[in-house]
């Protein structure tokens, strides 16, 4: 009896193997986000200790140290980043600390954003062809499109910026993905009324600069279009960090970041509370370059003249994450991981 009971249940096990596989595959989702040059040093030790008592770079030095002063850089981080420093750390690996030898780096040497998204995207540096920020269609194939020519994932891919570069850095002409950046609205005949009201509002209010909106818009229409039509992989890029950064106001840098870590907990409980998502997906969070710190006021530049601007970071959490919350042993990663971890997390 025993027997035959265990023969019927290998048979049934064996039987049903690749449909398993095949499901398996399908289930696992991947949101890849990056925000805009923001520093290792702000994500693991919170504010500079320099630049925050600094009235140059700070209109209200009081006010920010408030807000974001503390003794500790431990203590720093958390006030600066508190999702990321209490819940994101128990659910995955955090690498980039360089006060404790966990190093991210480019492999591009321009160490500016195209070449940064490239890198990202592809998994691979091309120096030889990215080498502005101007408005050319990329001839490299990203993995967002690798994944969006395969029969599985075709129509399953979508991409929401902050910066106006994004249709050209994805190629959206040649991969088909939707690609809503700059000051695009939400296109379709099936809009919320979330998005009705996006678009307006992002025509009245206005941006502090012309190439790069404002994040709360990139991140309500991500939002939106995740609720309603479950992409698979998604990509999200914020930008307000390295635009403030640029134009040398340290505390709308600092808040861009704090803002942006709420939008990074509004996200994951989003996606752990939808049932097409929970428990099957991993986020990928990064930045494009780093920014200087000597002489000081290089914390508002990046390129390959700025020593420690090709230093990055890389956040993986969720289901494909291995726990190790922060990295504090030594190792040399390079961003160029980023694209083969989402291959690894979706094939
Ligand atoms: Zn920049």
């Amino acid at each position: 009896m025993m027997i035959k009971k265990l023969s019927i249940l290998v048979l049934l096990i064996s039987s049903n193997l690749p449909s398993l596989k095949a499901q398996t595959q399908i289930d696992e989702k991947v949101i890849l986000i990056t925000l805009d040059g923001f520093r290792w040093q702000e994500l693991f030790t919170g504010a500079d200790p320099l630049l925050i008592r600094n009235k140059e770079y700070v209109d209200d030095t009081t006010a920010l140290k408030a807000s974001f002063w503390r003794e500790t850089p431990r203590a720093r981080r958390e006030a600066l980043l508190p999702f990321i420093w209490t819940e994101a750390v128990e659910l995955g690996e955090l690498h980039g600390n360089r006060n404790r030898g966990s190093k991210v780096n480019l492999t591009n040497t321009m160490w500016f954003s195209y070449p940064g998204y490239n890198e990202i995207l592809t998994g691979k540096a091309d120096d030889e062809h990215i080498t502005s920020n101007d408005k050319i269609y990329n001839p490299n194939v990203t993995v967002l499109e690798e994944l969006n020519n395969t029969d599985t994932y075709r129509g399953k891919v979508a991409a929401f910026g902050s910066w106006d570069v994004f249709p050209y850095i994805i190629n959206d002409k040649r991969s088909g993905i939707p690609v809503n950046a700059g000051f695009t609205p939400a296109n379709g005949i099936d809009l919320t009324q979330r998005e009705v009201f996006l678009n307006k509002l992002q025509q009245e209010i206005p941006s502090p600069w012309g190439s790069v909106r404002l994040d709360a818009f990139t991140h309500n229409y991500a939002l939106e279009y995740l609720k309603k039509n479950h992409p698979v992989l998604t990509y999200i890029a914020y930008g307000e960090t390295d635009d403030f950064a640029h134009d040398g106001e340290y505390d709308a840098y600092l808040h861009a970041a704090h803002t942006t870590d709420a939008f990074l907990k509004e996200l994951w409980e989003f996606v752990q509370t939808d049932g097409f998502y929970k428990d099957q997906t991993t986020l990928i969070i990064t930045t494009d370059h780093g920014r200087g710190t000597q002489p000081l006021e290089t914390w508002k530049s990046h390129g390959s003249n700025i020593p420690g601007a090709d230093e990055t970071w890389m956040i993986i959490l969720g289901s494909q994450a291995n726990s190790k919350g922060e990295v504090t042993s030594p190792e040399q990663l390079y961003t160029t991981e980023v694209a083969k971890r989402i291959r690894k997390s979706l094939k």
